[in-house]
């Protein structure tokens, strides 16, 4: 098998892990309250997270377009619930294959990424961390590539803000 070939059996996301750092090593991921509690329910661990101030200042600017988002993740002293990461930056659920967590146990940001969305609904792809045009050279859309239908990256994300609605920040 040629490595051409290969790259076209891979799964987008392990395509996009031979080509950069994904999300899983770059971002910092805020959990909600129900996230550590599904978590801890599946791995039996509740080490896997710390209050902090994330490191990357731009997570704590405020955005006009989702007017609540840092009063629903950012506590008054700036700190937010966010997973540990390793000391080169990769979420510690990160294994050799991909995430270790199942998709219904992942923080619910990690299940909507790559959507972008606001408390009003979902609104386009986000591509800070997606390299779309190198992954989609035909064009094909992420969420199909991704294999993540809108309706289901809504339910996903109804349910984060209700979380981080009836949470404390
Ligand atoms: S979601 Fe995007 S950035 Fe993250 S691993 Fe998959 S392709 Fe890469
Ligand atoms: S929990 Fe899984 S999907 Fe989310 S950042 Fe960690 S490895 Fe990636």
């Amino acid at each position: 098998m040629n490595e051409t070939s290969v790259a076209a059996d891979l799964s987008v996301c392990a395509r996009c892990a031979t080509m950069q750092r994904t999300c899983c090593q770059r971002a910092e991921i805020l959990v909600t309250e129900g996230d550590i509690e599904r978590i801890a329910a599946h791995t039996g661990r509740n080490d896997f997270w710390e209050r902090r101030v994330p490191l990357d200042p731009a997570y704590l600017e405020p955005d006009d377009d989702d007017p609540n988002w840092q009063r629903y993740t950012t506590a008054s002293d700036g700190t937010r619930r966010l997973l540990e990461r390793r000391v080169d930056g990769d979420c510690t659920f990160l294994g050799a294959r991909g995430c270790e967590l199942e998709l219904d146990v992942r923080p619910l940001v990690c299940r909507i990424y790559p959507y972008s969305y606001t408390e009003q609904g979902l609104d386009g792809l986000d591509d800070e961390y997606c390299p779309r045009a190198a992954l989609s050279p035909d064009d094909r859309p992420m969420s199909e590539l991704l294999e993540i239908p809108e309706s289901v990256a809504e339910t996903w994300r109804a349910r984060l803000y209700e979380e981080l609605r009836h949470g404390d920040a």
